[in-house]
């Protein structure tokens, strides 16, 4: 199994920090589990907005938790296993199997943004494969998207 350094992440940041000295935002390698053939599963946070300061209204989180999981089945199909909400309403919680590669997950995610830019719809916001279908706004994640991308060059900068 490769080492955390040699996935491209910061030692210093792996596992749970003090919310209040993190500066989002950021995405960091939380923990990663090898089972007994060798295989690893990673959880990665994706902190989207500053703890106990900024907060994604509940619209926002769940558009943008569609838009994550079409967009990791898109670029990571055989990796992908879940993205969740975080319950604070300040980022996503993303399981990957067998791909925790720093550069390849910030690229996931940047090609995931980028798509939320020229979609024309939120995916699987219908009545058929969603529990609460009237709760999305394709303006507001565009919103995210964006100014996500802006501050492209502090996602490795966690602390
Ligand atoms: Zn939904």
């Amino acid at each position: 199994m490769k080492s955390v350094e040699e996935l491209g992440w910061e030692p210093h940041t792996v596992g749970e920090l003090d919310h209040r000295i993190v500066k989002a935002p950021y995405i960091k390698l939380r923990s990663l589990t090898e089972g007994p053939n060798g295989d690893v599963v990673y959880a990665i946070d994706l902190r989207v907005t500053q703890p106990n300061t900024n907060y994604l209204s509940t619209v926002e989180l769940h558009s943008f938790e569609h838009f994550l999981l079409a967009g990791f089945r898109k670029y990571a199909p055989k990796n992908f296993i879940s993205v969740a909400p975080m319950g604070c309403q300040t980022g996503f919680y993303l399981t990957l199997f067998n791909e925790g590669e720093a550069v390849r997950i910030y690229s996931f995610y940047e090609n995931i943004l980028n798509d939320i830019l020229h979609a024309s719809e939120v995916p699987y916001a219908n009545i058929r494969e969603c529990g609460h279908f009237e709760n999305h706004n394709l303006e507001l994640a565009k919103n995210l998207a964006k100014k996500l991308l802006e501050n492209k060059s502090s996602w490795r900068q966690v602390l």
